[in-house]
């Protein structure tokens, strides 16, 4: 089925990408467990090889199921392609080293999910790549950080904790400006926020959170937005516009161009899909295909159950703040209003009058939520951060990312509301 981008996520996330197997007529997307691909004969090989004609190589490269979610993927964010891979991890390395190299520096939001920053701050610097961190409360500062070996901008549209959704339009605006793109992970806010109808050039995402719902399987993708005028700055762009010597002299943004805007997707799979190969397993797509079929309705469920305990929390006596974009002061909360629609998402903080110690007793008395370090389960999941994921830093550096010693995490679920609000109620009682 075509689908268009007038469909609404409901239908996209059903139909984007495939109407029924070509092999066997199966209407579910069938699971190609498979390395590799058949070729008709040996012009049809060397036309593959060749980008000549666009067809399956080699799974680490392309899969039929890989290729319906990364189809459908595409169309719910409104953009030209798409690339699975094997993690979030994977997706935010992939989505910066294929435009930035040793020499090169991007420009990133501080607030961050921790792997991200390490991968960034640690990582990326050892292989030459440098990050410079700004704060997001300034959208200029991004302009202010940038020169003229500036690849992209990298910021999340809801990062937690602070919860405090990220100026994508006025960055974006900014960073076209100066022909700069914008990478969005917009992980915690699928079909509640569209990165690219933004401004941005790139999306990415863990699929291991609410993209699969469920819990069972790591994932990532990047989404090319086809919407970035990569040729127009040739000298910031050498990568997509200069002769690749690893792909017979291959220039990407002319390689590219009878198949779409997709220069920047088809270079990431390519190259340096080929060559790191974080390629998502045919059947960890499978499922994330499963999940994205109820993603609507879920990420609805998710905010409207979030709303229900911010509201609950506040009245609470044990509780001196709520981080929830409803919440916030007027500015943050007109940006979350302003970038999304249908909902805040599933995720939630609070602050425990009792400190650190409350914390821990909070945690250890629940007993509906999971306490682990993971978001987006169909479950509800709670964790103290200050105990666990960020255990490394110190007090004073935990405040500074938003984490004061009696803050806790909420990933609120698809359960009930009354059993999600009867659990937090003995678990706050319990931690007095
Ligand atoms: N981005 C965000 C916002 C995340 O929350 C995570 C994981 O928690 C990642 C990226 C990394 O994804 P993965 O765990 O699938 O590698």
């Amino acid at each position: 089925m075509t689908t268009t981008p007038r469909q609404h996520p409901e239908t996209i996330c059903l139909h984007a990408g495939y109407r029924s197997d070509p092999a066997t007529g199966a209407v579910a997307v069938p699971i190609y467990q498979t390395t590799s691909y058949q070729f008709r004969d040996a012009e049809h090989a060397q036309k593959l090889f060749a980008l000549e004609e666009l067809g399956n190589i080699y799974t680490r490269i392309m899969n039929p199921t890989n290729d319906v979610l990364e189809q459908r993927m595409a169309a719910l964010e409104g953009g030209a392609a798409a690339l699975a891979t094997a993690s979030g991890q994977a997706a935010s390395a992939i989505a910066v080293q294929n435009i930035a190299q040793a020499g090169d520096n991007i420009v990133s939001s501080t607030d961050l999910y921790g792997g991200t920053w390490t991968l960034f701050a640690h990582t990326m610097k050892k292989q030459g790549i440098e990050v410079r961190f700004v704060d997001p409360a300034d959208p200029e500062a991004f302009r202010q950080a940038s020169d003229d070996k500036t690849r992209a901008w990298y910021a999340e549209t809801l990062p937690n904790p602070k919860l405090q959704v990220f100026p994508i339009a006025e960055v974006a605006r900014i960073g076209r400006e100066m022909g700069i793109p914008l990478i969005m992970d917009n992980t915690a806010a699928p079909v509640l926020c569209r990165p690219l109808e933004h401004g941005a050039a790139v999306v990415v995402y863990s699929t291991t959170k609410y993209i699969g719902g469920h819990g069972t399987s790591i994932g990532g993708m990047i989404v090319d937005g086809g919407n970035f005028p990569w040729e127009d700055h040739k000298a910031r762009f050498p990568l997509l516009n200069e002769p690749d010597e690893s792909y017979h002299g291959a220039i990407w943004t002319e390689a590219a161009k009878p198949l779409g805007p997709i220069a920047y997707a088809l270079k990431a799979r390519v190259t340096l899909l080929r060559d790191l190969g974080a390629a998502m397993s045919p059947f960890n797509a499978f499922l994330f295909l499963q999940g994205m079929e109820t993603l609507p309705l879920r990420m609805r469920e998710h905010s409207r159950n979030a709303q229900a305990v911010a509201d609950f929390l506040k009245g609470r006596e044990e509780v001196t703040r709520v981080i929830h974009p409803s919440q916030q002061e007027e500015k943050y909360r007109k940006r979350a209003e302003t970038h999304m629609t249908g909902g805040f998402g599933g995720l939630l903080g609070f602050e425990l009058a009792g400190g650190a110690e409350a914390g821990g007793k909070f945690i250890d008395s629940l007993k509906l939520f999971y306490h682990v370090a993971n978001i987006g389960d169909a479950r509800s999941l709670a964790i103290h951060p200050a105990t666990t994921t960020h255990s490394q830093l110190t007090e004073d550096e935990q405040m500074s990312t938003g984490v004061s010693p009696g803050y806790v995490r909420l990933s609120l679920g698809l359960e009930h509301i009354d059993d999600i609000l009867a659990d937090l109620t003995q678990a706050l009682e319990a931690a007095r």
